[in-house]
């Protein structure tokens, strides 16, 4: 059995999430449903208490770690709940009982998502807040006044729905530093060693969704609860090697072809950050070339590599800009249903000749109309 031809099925899947997955590991998810190699089962049919499947979360964790250059004091833990789980698991466990706030920055959608479940749990001091300039923007360091009897600071790398992106690292070295980077993890380099967690659903720029991927360092965990259940309670989930209950093993299979697939084809995070600079690079060029008739949302120094958002004259051009894309092959171009606009996502999987395809087709597109 042959897949159809995926350049035209996935080749131009600029959607916000699930995101695009590279070729070559659809093409191994394929045989896994029927077999995985080596081992003659479905990967939906596999057991999690099988050697095989412990096998695959150790070389999973490594990967991971490797990565991102972290040491062995860092736990790699795959969780449910998708990053959601995490604005309140996060909380339940560094913020209950406290009484110094735990600093958040709200800096679009997401980050904005946070704030309400960590004020179920504690005090938030919200450091920076962009709402009321609409999201366009990210603080300066300037901002920022970062307190160093905060319990931890939590902010979000990349502002999927707003298209904003941190291009530093924030806070206090003294301060554990939390970082919910569900849509630009494994994207590029980063001074990972410089959080104490990170955490990433893996439905952008991973995998399917059904994991997430939690980075932690065993210190953050010293003066957790005791009465956490057991399924929110890290520690259970990391003596389980994230085996506590049955695991999406399918997903977090997928994720592995995915970390072998930026190991061994790309090259490693720094090989990634090329490319993907370079997919922003062309995307960004279009709207900078159009005298307007594309104005990208974000200020320019806060630009995501990851997901270009930005608007056409009117919501009836956008329609029409989303309808003739949809025709011409590209899908998943409609802004999130908060902000509405135009979202072009450029996720690992993508190829850097679909983001050139989709800067052509905005040329011809204005053209024929401005
Ligand atoms: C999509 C997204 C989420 C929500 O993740 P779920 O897995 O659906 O809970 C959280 N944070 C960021 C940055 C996202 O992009």
């Amino acid at each position: 059995m042959k897949l159809p031809d995926s350049n035209l099925l996935n080749g131009l899947n600029f959607s916000g999430g699930p995101g695009a997955l590279p070729e070559s590991v659809l093409r191994q998810v394929q045989e896994s449903i029927l077999a995985v190699p080596g081992v003659g089962l479905s990967i939906l049919g596999i057991s999690h208490r099988s050697d095989w499947f412990a096998a695959v979360v150790a070389e999973l964790e490594s990967n991971i770690r490797q990565l991102l250059g972290l040491s062995a004091d860092y736990h790699v833990l795959f969780l449910q709940g998708g990053a959601t789980q995490q604005f309140s698991m996060l909380p339940m466990t560094l913020l209950a009982g406290r009484t110094q706030p735990a600093e958040y920055l709200h800096t679009g959608y997401w980050s904005g998502k946070a704030l309400p479940e960590a004020r179920r749990e504690g005090p938030v001091r919200v450091l920076w807040s962009g709402e009321t300039e609409g999201f366009r923007r990210l603080p300066s360091d300037g901002e920022l006044d970062f307190r160093a009897d905060a319990p931890y600071l939590h902010y979000v790398s990349n502002e999927t729905v707003e298209g904003l992106q941190f291009h530093r690292t924030l806070g206090r070295d003294d301060v554990p530093r939390i970082c919910d980077m569900s849509s630009d993890f494994l994207s590029a380099p980063g001074e990972f060693d410089r959080y104490a967690m990170i955490y990433a659903h893996a439905q952008k720029n991973l995998g399917p969704a059904g994991v997430t991927v939690v980075v932690l360092k065993d210190e953050l965990l010293r003066e957790a609860p005791d009465n956490l259940p057991g399924f929110l309670d890290y520690r259970t989930q990391i003596a389980a090697h994230s085996i506590y209950n049955t695991p999406p093993v399918f997903s977090i299979y997928v994720v592995l072809l995915v970390s072998r697939w930026l190991r061994d084809e790309i090259g490693g995070l720094a090989a990634m950050d090329a490319i993907n600079t370079r997919k922003a690079a062309t995307i960004y060029r279009a709207i900078d070339a159009s005298r307007g008739f594309y104005a990208g949302r974000a200020a320019q120094a806060d630009r995501s590599r990851m997901n270009v958002a930005f608007n056409l004259p009117s919501p009836a051009l956008e329609a029409e800009f989303i309808a003739a894309a949809q025709a011409a092959g590209f899908s998943g171009l409609a802004g999130h249903r908060s902000i509405g606009g135009i979202r072009a996502s450029l996720y690992n999987g993508l190829k850097l000749t679909a983001a050139e395809k989709l800067a052509d087709f905005m040329a011809d597109f204005q053209s024929g109309r401005s």
